[in-house]
């Protein structure tokens, strides 16, 4: 169930900052020390963030690698394990040395534990200084946390490895969505090949994936043919000046713009195309 979305008021916010302090001293101290330093470091561009993360530059500003996001998601029972009662690796963890991420920061792999879209968001609300900002999470409409805001990453297919785009039958990741049929859906197609089967390709649509990484994880290939990149890496930008004219939005994107003929003149213009028959000019 979904619970309601409570923003720590500034006040709230700045006593429960203190007591971090106080608690934590010199460690906290550290940290934003690091954070000023990390302003100037060069982050990495793959990295994967938890949920509602600032964009990475203002996130690396901000984050003062407190680790409450991280301790908010070992403590989902999801991370314990059923028979043992012992607590198993959590989605997010706090970089180290070797991990080629800002240290001290908070990342997750999804291939190594994905993150499971909790109701909740435990590991949202609890940061203390807004680089994991609860307003990108939560419904406007409802002033609810809302899951389907969660903007981690898109999940990317890579056709040459998905044995469904071979003709093999194969939902793994399709099954392991959350948002199963919204973020990623069964596209089917004639097998030309065999001419009797069918492909059942999953395909995955770009505003509905958070970036979960439940089906990277759930990818039956040795490497998974399906795996979660960080947005900016992995969409284009067509341009502003493209216009969808079938999208309502885009054609109000551009409803006060002004159509201006454009021309290129160079040498070529001033000849006709006949006029380069017959002719060894290849001058222009
Ligand atoms: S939403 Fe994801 S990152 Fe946050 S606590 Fe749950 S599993 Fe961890
Ligand atoms: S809770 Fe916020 S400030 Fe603390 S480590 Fe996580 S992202 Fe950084
Ligand atoms: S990352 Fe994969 S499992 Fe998660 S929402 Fe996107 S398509 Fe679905």
């Amino acid at each position: 169930m979904k619970s309601e979305a409570k923003k720590p008021k500034i006040s709230e916010r700045r006593r429960f900052f203190t007591d971090i302090a106080h608690h934590t001293g010199l460690g906290v101290m550290g940290g934003l020390l690091w954070a000023g330093y990390a302003d100037k470091a060069k982050s990495n561009p793959l990295v994967l963030r938890p949920p509602a993360a600032l964009e990475e530059d203002d996130f690396l500003k901000t984050c003062i690698k407190c680790g409450l996001c991280a301790e908010a998601c070992r403590n989902r029972p999801q991370n314990i394990d059923k028979e043992t009662g012992l607590p198993m690796e959590a989605t997010l963890k706090m970089a180290k040395a070797q991990d080629n991420v800002t240290i001290g920061t908070p990342f997750f792999i999804p291939s190594d534990v994905p993150c499971y879209m909790c109701d909740d968001i435990p590991c949202v609300p609890v940061c203390p200084t807004g680089s994991l900002d609860i307003a990108k999470v939560t419904n406007p409409k409802t002033k609810e946390l809302d899951v389907r805001m969660m903007d981690m990453g898109l999940a990317v297919v890579d056709q040459n490895s998905c044995i469904a785009f071979w003709g093999i039958q194969c939902d793994a990741c399709y099954r392991a969505c959350p948002l199963l049929d919204e973020a990623i859906k069964l596209e089917y197609d004639r097998n030309s090949r065999t001419g009797k089967h069918a492909f059942l390709k999953p395909v995955v649509v770009m505003d509905a994936c958070t970036g979960c990484g439940l089906c990277e994880k759930a990818c039956v290939t040795e490497k998974p043919a399906i795996f979660v990149l960080p947005r900016d890496v992995a969409l284009g930008k067509p341009g502003d000046h493209y216009v969808k004219g079938w999208d309502k939005k885009d054609q109000q994107r551009v409803q006060n713009r002004v159509d201006v003929d454009v021309t290129t003149h160079d040498k070529r213009s001033e000849k006709k195309a006949e006029d380069y028959l017959n002719s060894m000019d290849l001058e222009y």
